[in-house]
């Protein structure tokens, strides 16, 4: 037996890493990035921040400047703090470590199709996943969730809201429906990273419900380099994260410029504005094209079925324009594509090279 097989897990060795196209010189819409570039004077004066930064210390693991004015910018309830990540992946690993005891086997559920980080850091954690399938419209099957709720009894169920990689907004009832469903069973997570495109947020309804988490992201934002994520919940629930976490799991560098991004945050809101406009102005230009269907988006990404998707996702490689093929992710989502809303440039040019595409 080979040095690998005898210490890493038989699981481990079956899974593939997570895939990430190369994408240099493509007009770039897979990843739901913010298209533009922070604003040159701002650029210079983070570069003077930067340079004062102490490379040769540790941080400081209580960030307790950054939490504060994420607080005050976020709407972070009176009274509640946040946990902060490198990017949400990692606390949503963070939840699943914590969750997944040894003493008796926990699950965590979600709606499917959905973000693919829920199941694998159930699987890593060594937990079991629940997929609840979407209904064929690719809304959420709220009568099919309850009853999973019900019969597995999860530790952790995640609603992604808006939900990747549909975009759809669920309802505040449907939500309040399953945080109470979920009352001394478990927790329900909001992750909310297309918050800013959505402008609906379960965060300041945190004090309603002690078994809510609510969970953002930096990334779609405009900061998707530098890998920030955070999260809050009721202090004692937050504080048992918190143990988890590793000690200086957010650098120096991401700290001081997330720092300077909230005292900047009015540029990134109406960055936000720009992408919210322009993702209606897409939408509406793709439902003139025919045979395309386009699912309502409240996300910066706009989820469209057509037929022979993969011909068309491959004619637009070739015009040097990469989108994510989502088609093979889940039955539900055969022959769709999922296109990240940019500027209004690289979007007309995205709709030219796309309606060749599909001749
Ligand atoms: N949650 C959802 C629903 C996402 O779609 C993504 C990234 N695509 C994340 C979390 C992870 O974001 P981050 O960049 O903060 O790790």
């Amino acid at each position: 037996m080979s040095l690998i097989e005898e210490i890493i897990r038989p699981d481990v060795r079956e899974m593939s890493a997570y895939p990430v196209p190369d994408s240099n010189g493509f007009l770039k819409l897979d990843a739901m990035e913010n298209p533009f570039p922070l604003p040159d004077n701002l650029k210079a004066r983070l570069g003077s921040v930067l340079a004062e930064v102490a490379l040769n210390r540790y941080p400081v693991p209580s960030y307790r400047s950054l939490k504060a004015k994420i607080r005050q910018h976020m709407g972070i309830p009176e009274g509640y703090d946040v946990v902060l990540g490198n990017g949400s992946d990692e606390l949503i690993s963070i939840i699943a470590l914590a969750c997944a005891r040894k003493d008796k086997p926990a699950k965590i559920l979600a709606p499917v199709p959905s973000f693919v980080m829920y199941a694998l850091s159930a699987h890593i954690a060594g937990m079991e996943f629940v997929g609840v399938p979407l209904k064929a419209d690719l809304t959420l099957d709220l009568d099919a969730m309850l009853a999973a709720i019900k019969k597995e009894r999860p530790a952790v169920v995640y609603l992604a809201n808006p939900h990747n990689p549909t975009g759809t907004l669920f309802t505040d009832d449907e939500i309040v429906s399953i945080i109470r469903a979920m009352e001394n069973i478990g927790l329900v997570i909001s992750d909310e990273a297309y918050q800013p495109f959505a402008e609906a947020s379960f965060m300041n309804r945190l004090p309603e419900f002690p078994n809510l988490l609510v969970m953002r992201t930096v990334s779609k934002l405009g900061l998707a380099g530098i890998r920030l994520g955070y999260m809050s919940a009721r202090p004692e629930l937050l504080a048992e994260f918190d143990k988890v976490r590793p000690p200086y799991n957010v650098n120096v560098l991401t700290e001081a410029t997330a720092e300077f991004a909230m005292d900047h945050i009015d540029v990134f809101n109406k960055q936000a504005e720009v992408i919210r406009s322009e993702r209606e102005k897409l939408a509406l230009a793709l439902k003139r094209l025919p045979g395309i269907e386009v699912f309502p988006s409240r996300a910066n990404f706009l989820t469209i079925r057509l037929q022979n998707a993969d011909q068309v996702f491959e004619k637009l490689v070739s015009h040097k324009v990469l989108i994510k093929n989502i088609g093979k992710m889940h039955a539900l989502l055969a022959n769709c594509l999922r296109i990240t809303v940019s500027s209004p440039e690289e979007n007309k040019v995205f709709l030219d090279r796309f309606s060749a595409c599909i001749q």
